[in-house]
């Protein structure tokens, strides 16, 4: 009877249970796909893309997700394929979704990768980043760390894994201020940061007419697959990268006008790239925050 209920109470717990999901995308190669969930109270840091790439010497990490504990549940998945020593992580862009993981691999001593900007980047936010943290995770937020890079990657690197390289590329503001994009030797696959979103509405948190440039340098890099930032990992590049165009071309060109006729930016932020609406998950409130974030500087062009 004991056991019984014993069983019976666990049985809601792991109902619940999420499994941290993996995909094997291409030898050695694994994708994270956190869920599309705003980055807002109890949002619980697992929300973007998450990979590891395992080369005859070591692993290297492409983000680590919102919280120390995120970051241990990769981990974790990374000491089940391999033993091999972590070397590397790249932080692609400054967001706590995607680098507030990374305590979590301290213990591996490994080199910390990220942009030119990205030091300076984690310096002037971390303090509302951690201040933020405590309501973002609660429980888990503890020994949160933002992790500066070791290497710091001003215009490209290549980071060298043995049978395979990891070229890096750093680009200038687009998404935000410090963007770095991965392609791997072996498979050619591309990873963008938050530089593509699929599926999920892209955030702007740099600049739109410079992000549409970069948007065709990703373009001319002919990947036959990519990992975004958010969503799935996509063959078709192109589609992917002409829908985000869309949204952004059509967000700056309604807000510019949206100025010349003299509207407020309360009135632009309900009406501005309405016609994307029902083209992309967490429409709302992510395109609300786009127009707040770039109205003002339009104003001064
Ligand atoms: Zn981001």
């Amino acid at each position: 009877m004991k056991t019984l209920l014993g069983l019976l109470t666990l049985l809601p717990a792991l109902a619940f249970a999420s499994p941290f999901n993996i995909e094997n995308i291409a030898p050695g190669v694994y994708v994270h796909h956190g869920e599309h969930k705003d980055l807002a109270e109890h949002y619980g840091g697992d929300i973007c893309n998450l990979s590891f790439i395992v080369g005859s010497k070591g692993v290297a990490v492409i983000d680590t997700g919102g919280s120390p504990s995120v970051g241990a549940k990769l981990r974790k998945e990374i000491r089940k394929v391999t033993q091999l020593p972590i070397l590397y992580v790249i932080q692609t862009h400054v967001h706590p979704d995607h680098a507030m993981g990374s305590a979590a691999f301290k213990q591996d001593k490994p080199t910390f990768v990220g942009h030119s900007k990205l030091a300076n980047e984690m310096a002037l936010r971390k303090e509302a980043y951690l201040r933020n943290q405590n309501v973002w995770i609660d429980a888990d937020a503890k020994g949160t760390e933002l992790i500066p890079p070791d290497l710091s990657v001003e215009t490209t690197h290549d980071l060298d894994l043995g049978d395979r390289t990891l070229h890096l590329t750093a680009h200038p503001i687009a998404h935000s201020p410090s963007d770095l994009s991965v392609q791997d030797s072996a498979s050619k696959i591309l990873w963008t940061g938050d530089l593509l979103f699929i599926e999920r509405t892209p955030s702007v948190d740099g600049d739109i007419a410079s992000w549409l440039n970069v948007i065709e340098q990703l373009r001319a890099e002919k990947s036959p697959r990519i990992v975004p930032g958010h969503g799935p990992v996509t063959t078709k590049g192109d589609v992917a990268l002409d829908d985000e165009k869309r949204y952004l071309t059509v967000l700056l060109s309604d807000v510019r006008a949206a100025i010349k006729r003299g509207d407020s930016m309360e009135q632009t932020i309900d009406t501005a790239a309405q016609s994307e609406k029902g083209k992309w998950v967490l429409f709302d409130s992510t395109n609300r925050r786009n127009v707040a974030r770039v109205f003002p500087v339009l104003e001064w062009e």
